[in-house]
């Protein structure tokens, strides 16, 4: 384990150890270092740690329950995992609550769309 980066070219990968925990590096086009590694809960109950480059859809280093590496952004990993739990479960993330829930189909007599089953709101 590396105590400090060392000159790497573009796009090389480097684990560091960063305050006692382990970290990687992705070197830039540029020649900068970028690193920190954030971590969240994914809707499909896995677990995604990814290289916070400070943008949703920018490319980062991502990892999924403790796997490999690999290249992505955490936008579309989430997206991802959101459509995994919709084919399992049936549930979508209702943009009104935020909560996961199956969405059930108004009667004819009712609003054309989706009902949320946890705020009630029209999709
Ligand atoms: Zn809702």
């Amino acid at each position: 384990m590396k105590t400090q980066l060392e000159k790497l070219q573009a796009g090389e990968i480097q684990s560091i150890k960063c305050n006692e925990s382990e970290a990687l590096a992705i070197i830039s086009s540029d020649g900068t270092a970028e690193f920190g590694i954030e971590e969240m809960d994914l809707p499909d109950g896995t677990s995604l740690r990814y290289t916070n480059t400070g943008d949703t859809y920018s490319e980062a280093l991502c990892s999924i329950d403790g796997g490999d590496w690999f290249l992505s952004c955490w936008g579309d990993c989430y997206e991802s995992a959101e459509q995994s739990r919709y084919e399992e479960t049936g549930e979508q993330c209702c943009c009104y609550c935020g909560e996961f829930a199956e969405l059930e189909e108004h009667s004819a007599k009712n609003w054309h769309g989706w009902a949320c089953q946890s705020c009630r709101e029209n999709h």
